[in-house]
């Protein structure tokens, strides 16, 4: 199924703008073909990283959500600038409840489930997802999805 992704992103941004009134949604989406996948799971994949960045972003109020095509991909980055995560846990935080321990675990409730779940639905997607953090300064998620092979290559007739 070929989809609008950017056109699910900036809903979702509107949506999850309405719940909260500390952090603020800022949206810097390039002109992107349509991608592939399951639209309602990778509709999920956005909603976890992006109440992720909410979540452990307590004290800065900024979120930025990006999206742009790099060859037959299209990258989307969630930004926050947040708690950030150290080098020793950053590997982990993809498996199947993990969750960063310390006081961190009390000040922020979850089961460790958001970002395996979505992990699962990025691979099966045929797509990558990562990450890039530093720890007090914030963090950055990653992921790629296929570009919908109509809207990439195929001359227009
Ligand atoms: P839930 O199952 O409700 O999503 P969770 O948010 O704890 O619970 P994940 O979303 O899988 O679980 O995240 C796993 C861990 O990775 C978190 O507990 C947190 O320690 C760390 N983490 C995830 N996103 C961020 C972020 N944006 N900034 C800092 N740490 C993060
Ligand atoms: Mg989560």
């Amino acid at each position: 199924q070929a989809f609008n992704l950017n056109q699910v992103i900036s809903n979702l941004a509107e949506d999850i703008q309405r719940t909260t009134e500390n952090h603020v949604l800022e949206t810097n989406l390039k002109t992107i073909p349509a991608v592939f996948g399951d639209k309602d799971r990778i509709e999920q994949v956005v909603i976890n990283l992006i109440t992720n960045a909410i979540k452990y972003s307590p004290h800065a109020k900024k979120i930025i959500i990006h999206s742009q095509q790099m060859d037959d991909e299209v990258i989307v980055c969630i930004q926050d600038f947040g708690v950030g995560i150290s080098p020793q846990n950053l590997p982990k935080v993809f498996e199947q409840f993990y969750r960063v321990s310390g006081e961190m675990q009390h000040t922020f409730p979850g089961l460790g489930l958001g970002l395996y779940i979505s992990s699962e639905i990025i691979k099966r997607s045929g797509g990558r997802i990562w990450v890039n953090s530093t720890e007090g300064k914030g963090s950055s998620f990653y992921f790629a999805v296929p570009v919908a092979k109509s809207s990439a290559s195929s001359p227009v007739l």
